[in-house]
């Protein structure tokens, strides 16, 4: 029997570190000797750049634009430690659905058995943010992955854009769709981030995968083209996103998260802000006190 491929899909708001934190995942898990694929599904389509030294690779859909007859093997692109790299690519600017790449990209591979025919362990999309086209939605909706982790700092919009994506999964959860895993937060930097994320992964019936600091070792690798695991397998940093594939690499049980509604969002996060306010003032002292 051919083994099960673990098809992972990674979400978040946009310029969250989305593909820094997939790049490094992925980078982590073939040092554990695992055959990963990442597949870049951002228009933008630089999810693979610092698994190939900072370079771009031709599009799915760029490729299609030029000739009519693609073989998966011209879109297939080998990065750090044999990791297959894909860009699925977005529509020429201000024309047609910015999510046709990842179907298009995602029909070619299936009709080619691209997957099998690799022999892949991982297979990792990269995947914007808000679930608002439905082109985005393609690798929870059709059960292509089977597990959703979403990159999420304290910041109020990257929660929102998180909240947002549990509607989603909760959408599809009974039609086979992906489910969640849980939680990366990025990031972290100042004492109460922790609190902010941890208290929302509560509300929603979720959890924190990993806590991933803010770090300059993060800022060097990317300046040089590379991921942490490559440019400083070393540092504290490489040990997080290390930490990160060992749990991602053994997690099995994904779950349906509960999405808080507009009002109750509103009314939680207006909650937090009173509290940094007199976190700020002075007013309370320990964290989460006032809460
Ligand atoms: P996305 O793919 O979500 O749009 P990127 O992964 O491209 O976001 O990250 C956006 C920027 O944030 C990049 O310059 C990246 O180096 C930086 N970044 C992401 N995570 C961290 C971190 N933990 N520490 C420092 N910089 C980070
Ligand atoms: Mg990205």
């Amino acid at each position: 029997m051919a083994k099960k491929i673990k098809q992972i899909a990674i979400y978040g708001k946009g310029g969250i570190g989305k593909s820094t934190t997939t790049s490094n995942l992925s980078a982590a898990l073939s040092v554990m000797g695992l055959k990963v694929m990442q597949f870049g599904c951002d228009p933008k389509s630089d999810s693979t750049n610092t698994l190939r030294d900072g370079k771009y690779i031709p599009t799915v859909l760029d490729t299609l634009r030029e000739k009519s007859v693609v073989k998966a093997h011209e879109v297939i692109f080998e990065g750090f430690n044999g990791i297959y790299c894909v860009e699925a690519g977005g529509p020429a600017p201000g024309v047609g659905c910015a999510g046709r790449g990842i179907i298009t990209a995602v029909e070619l591979f299936k009709q080619q058995r691209v997957f099998e025919d690799l022999d892949l362990d991982v297979v990792i999309y990269d995947v914007l943010g808000d679930v608002v086209c439905g082109g985005f939605a393609v690798p929870i909706r059709e059960g292509i992955a089977e597990h959703v982790f979403t990159v999420s700092s304290s910041d109020f919009m990257a929660i929102y854009a998180a909240n947002n994506l549990f509607k989603g999964i909760q959408k599809y959860s009974n039609a086979g769709g992906a489910l969640l895993g849980g939680v990366i937060a990025n990031s972290m930097g100042t004492p109460y981030s922790k609190d902010i994320i941890d208290d929302f992964v509560e509300q929603t019936q979720t959890q924190v995968v990993e806590y991933v600091p803010r770090s300059i070792t993060v800022t060097q690798s990317e300046l040089q083209g590379k991921t942490t695991i490559e440019a400083a397998p070393d540092s504290a940093q490489a040990g997080v996103y290390r930490s990160l594939a060992a749990k991602i690499a053994a997690h099995t049980e994904s779950k349906t998260p509960k999405p808080l509604g507009v009002t109750e969002l509103r009314e939680w996060a207006s909650k937090w802000g009173d509290y940094l306010l007199a976190l700020e003032q002075g007013k309370v002292g320990s964290l989460g006190a006032a809460i």
